[in-house]
């Protein structure tokens, strides 16, 4: 028996191993059975370049329980390692490379903790033996280390080609003893990789016979882990929707279908695969994200992939696998990373060409699936300039008749009526069309046309759209009287004298609290709008939903409005204007102020009993002077 230090130097990083990843330990059985996946692939490749001698055989890997010993073993067909290999791969190439990972990365997160290798087994074993053979030679070889820098290596049997690695679990790790969750890890890791994994038998009800004689029977069969082949790895042309909807389902099966997908497929300048669904995107966007699966080769890294694609497309589901993402790097360098920039633009850019390809073959259909994809279009148009541009081509508005346009057509569409006089297109808005019915009703009757957005994220796609010169602009339709929501020239003149204003606006001013008494104003409408209006500002209001959204629910904001009195209608002119008793004069336009509020949905609590009494007041007693 040989024994011997693993390395010269001082410090003993077996601690470090123990201690390090805590939480991620489990990652140990990855890291295991990528080697053992590798050490396959490798006598693959030499068996098809004639050099292997022996037979190839059967190469499924083993994972293998023994509660009793309380061992768990790795067992692969692989390549295998001469005594000399053993020492020169285990106890300096590993032991090197896993030194120099721990001490560059103590401190940083690195991608699903990729690239500890071998000794991550030290992080759940005390003593951990490896028994191999290599395709070489005959003679086996068993090394032998209890977690400190000694070894010993002597020689071993072992019938087949291939290598054993068997951890012998420690106490504070026995939870690895249990069938349940090695079969979740393996699940987790190892459901694509390309090599059969077998975890034991499982038992498989099968049924035989027909009509009365049906019957079934159990039976032991290989649990075998994986699908060698997944289908993002298959030609795109040899796939049906079918394949895909029940690949999703595999993936996400708790998630509504998605709409449609897109099969990456690229070897140059780098080598990505991988299949993007797009899910039914609603308000929930929090709870869409990080459904995608990162791979490399077919070893399961992470779902966090935040740094590898743009925030945009965290929203999009499935799988992408590429060899060329790296992952011993922090992941704060990732972004700065030119392959991964590179990947990004490619998928972006794939995304792009395929929203723009729905939209071209079938507008109508485009459109109805508008409401789920919208809120990602739009994302990505305010993060990504190059999907912006893309995006113009299909991005779509939708009035509150139903149609859809695009940017550009929109634009055409509206801009005879609402052009401004500073010559800017103003489109108008409502992100509640039931509570803003009266204010949409004056914008009708200008012929105005309103579209509905009811997202969160139209804030920000609007405000967006603003930044961009030519572009529409934006107004909520209650941001202003009908007649000034697009600004222009024409101005009716007001029946009141300058006197007569004077004193409505006063009557109005003891009515309405403190803070919104600088924002009444006098307007000379049609005596067909409404006598009393509430309106809320366009860049106040957006100041206000900004700092509620930032504060999340914080500190209240004060809720701006102006109150603007339409002093050409009939209550106003006629009626309030005429009267001599000031009491009753400000009990008018309280009621006057309570109907603006009401049309809001402001009026609440006190003062809407106040209102609802008055009222009965003045039914009751039609002599009244007011009513
Ligand atoms: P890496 O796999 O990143 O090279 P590891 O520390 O995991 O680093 O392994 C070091 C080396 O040990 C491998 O490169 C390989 O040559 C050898 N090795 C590890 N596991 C096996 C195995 N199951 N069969 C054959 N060789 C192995």
């Amino acid at each position: 028996m040989q024994k011997g230090q693993i390395s010269v130097q001082t410090e003993n990083i077996f601690p470090i191993i123990k201690k390090f990843l805590y939480s991620d330990h489990e990652i140990f059985l990855r890291e295991l059975i990528a080697n053992a996946v590798d050490a396959t692939t490798k006598v693959k490749a030499l068996a098809s370049r004639g050099e292997l001698k022996s037979e190839l055989g059967d190469l499924t890997i083993d994972v293998i329980l023994d509660k009793k010993k309380k061992t768990l073993t790795i067992r692969d067909r692989g390549i295998g390692m001469t005594s000399d290999e053993v020492v020169r791969y285990l106890n300096q190439v590993a032991f090197s490379s896993a030194t120099e990972f721990l001490e560059k990365y103590k401190d940083e997160k690195i991608i699903g903790h990729f690239g500890l290798g071998f000794y991550s087994a030290f992080m759940v074993a005390d003593k951990v033996e490896v028994v191999t053979r290599s395709w070489k030679e005959e003679a086996a070889s068993r090394w032998t280390c209890d977690g400190n820098p000694e070894y010993a290596l002597e020689d071993a049997t072992r019938e087949m080609r291939g290598t054993d690695v068997i951890l012998h679990i420690n106490k504070e790790n026995k939870e690895f003893l249990e069938d349940s969750r090695i079969e979740g890890m393996l699940r987790k890791y190892c459901r694509f990789l390309p090599v059969p994994i077998r975890f034991g038998t499982r038992k498989e009800t099968e049924w035989t016979g027909e009509g009365d004689d049906r019957k079934s029977v159990e039976k032991e069969v290989d649990n075998i882990i994986n699908t060698t082949d997944p289908l993002w790895k298959k030609q795109p042309g040899d796939l049906k929707d079918e394949d895909y909807m029940a690949f999703y389902r595999e993936l996400h099966p708790f998630s509504p279908d998605p709409l449609f997908w897109i099969h990456l497929n690229i070897d140059y300048p780098f080598n990505l695969t991988g299949v993007l669904y797009f899910p039914p995107i609603r308000q929930s966007v929090e709870a869409q994200k990080n459904k995608i699966h990162l791979y490399a080769n077919q070893v399961y890294v992470t779902d966090e992939v935040r740094e590898i694609v743009p925030e945009f497309l965290t929203l999009l589901h499935g799988v992408i696998d590429s060899p060329d993402i790296p992952l011993n790097v922090s992941r704060s360098y990732l972004q700065s990373d030119a392959n991964v920039r590179k990947i990004n633009g490619y998928i972006t850019k794939k995304v792009g060409e395929k929203l723009a390809t729905l939209f071209k073959k079938d507008r109508e259909a485009f459109a109805q699936k508008w409401p789920d994809i919208g809120v990602f279009v739009k994302y990505g148009m305010i993060s990504d300039e190059k999907f912006h541009e893309a995006a113009l081509k299909f991005a779509l508005l939708r009035n509150l008749d139903g149609q859809s346009f695009t940017l550009g057509e929109y634009k055409d569409h509206i801009k005879d009526l609402q052009t401004d006089k500073d010559n800017q297109v103003i489109a108008l808005y409502t992100p509640q069309p039931k509570e803003h019915h009266a204010y949409i009703q004056a914008a009708r009757q200008r012929g105005y046309d309103v579209l509905e957005c009811d997202l969160l994220i139209d804030n920000h796609f609007m405000q967006h759209l603003e930044h961009k010169p030519g572009e529409l602009r934006f107004k909520r339709v209650d941001a202003d009287t009908a007649d000034q929501l697009i600004p222009r020239e024409d101005k009716t003149e007001s029946v009141l004298s300058e006197a007569e204003q004077e004193k409505v606006k006063t009557w109005f001013a003891a009515v309405v609290d403190e803070e919104h008494r600088n924002g009444i104003q006098l307007k000379a409408l049609s005596p067909d709008d409404h006598p009393v209006l509430i309106t809320r500002p366009e860049f106040m209001r957006r100041m206000q939903e900004m700092q509620t959204y930032q504060r999340m629910g914080g500190m209240d904001f004060p809720d701006m409005w102006n109150l603007v009195v339409n002093t050409n209608h009939p209550a106003v002119a006629g009626k309030l204007a005429g009267m001599a008793d000031e009491g009753q004069a400000r009990e008018l336009a309280a009621h006057l102020f309570d109907l603006a509020r009401l049309n809001q949905q402001m009026l609440k609590g006190e003062d809407l009993a106040r209102f609802v009494e008055r009222s009965l007041k003045w039914i009751g007693d039609p002599s009244h002077p007011t009513s």
